[in-house]
């Protein structure tokens, strides 16, 4: 599934084709069912073509594992509205030539000034379509609150063992929740804990202050080293542009139960944790 370094990295993809671009034209499949899964506000799909056409995307941007789009307002005292996308698991958000063979599976075909076309095609069909402002999105309840981004500079070391402390839970359960931290997934938490030493099953509350702090440090660390490999290409993940990433290579425990450990040759291990397949190392991680 994409998360902060993939979703990252198709943000930087499409930011130069469609900043400033206005909106022609709006396709969305006639399939109820598939609309009914991903069309999530407005849910009328009239509606949303309604709201989307000839307005302009303004810019593009990532919050958390949404690829957030800002249009033009139409009145400068109005709100500013979004086109929001997830790519849940198995999504994809491209921009084609009008020419090109539609993929099966595209859910939503936007058409460009230019000629170009942002398409969307989701073979799982896990993937979320949302237009609205923030708080419109938000009270409809399809927005969750998303806690800070790990990259993000405000975020210091000691926000963070602040926050990791005033929940007890499972470190791979708050690293799972968005709205503790946004972004983070089952990949690069597990990667994370693995670098930082922790079993992801350890309580949140029990860690020392110098374990949250080599936490924050792996966190930071496991993201930027994937956004400069352009993400993992598990499952079926492309960039902006139809690409593999090549982070999977560098995956220390993410997928690799039963294989050796890459610091101590000891067998991973694999075990259930927040409902996700969770992989450690018994002997490098405490
Ligand atoms: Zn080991």
């Amino acid at each position: 599934m994409p998360e902060l370094p993939e979703v990252e990295t198709v943000v930087g993809d499409l930011r130069p084709q469609l900043s400033g671009r206005f909106i022609r034209s709006v396709w969305l499949t006639r399939d109820r069912a598939v609309l009914g899964r991903i069309l999530r506000y407005p849910k009328d799909p009239s509606a949303f073509g309604g709201r989307l056409r000839d307005r302009r995307l303004e810019r593009v941007e990532r919050r958390g594992k949404y690829i957030v789009m800002p249009l033009d307002r139409p009145l400068p005292d109005r709100a500013e509205e979004r086109l929001v996308v997830h790519l849940g698991m198995t999504g994809h958000l491209r921009v084609f030539e009008p020419e090109e063979a539609v993929v099966k599976h595209t859910h939503l075909r936007i058409g460009l000034e230019g000629g170009l076309e942002l398409r969307f095609d989701d073979p799982r069909q896990f993937g979320r379509l949302l237009l609205g402002t923030e708080t419109e999105l938000i009270l409809a309840g399809v927005l969750p609150r998303l806690g800070p981004e790990p990259l993000a500079a405000e975020l210091t070391a000691d926000d963070f063992s602040r926050l990791v402390r005033g929940r007890r839970r499972a470190i791979k359960a708050a690293l799972l929740d968005q709205s503790f931290l946004a972004g983070v997934g089952n990949i690069y938490a597990d990667e994370a804990c693995f670098e930082a030493g922790i079993r992801p099953g350890r309580r949140t509350d029990r860690l020392t202050l110098r374990e949250r702090r080599a936490l924050y440090g792996a966190i930071r660390d496991v993201l930027e080293k994937s956004i400069l490999a352009r993400g993992s290409s598990v499952i079926n993940y492309v960039d902006g542009f139809g690409e593999r990433g090549a982070n999977q290579e560098n995956l220390a425990v993410y997928g690799r139960a039963g294989e050796p450990c890459l610091r101590c040759g000891t067998p991973l291990r694999s075990t259930r944790l927040a409902g996700r397949t969770t992989v450690y190392c018994r002997r490098c991680q405490r």
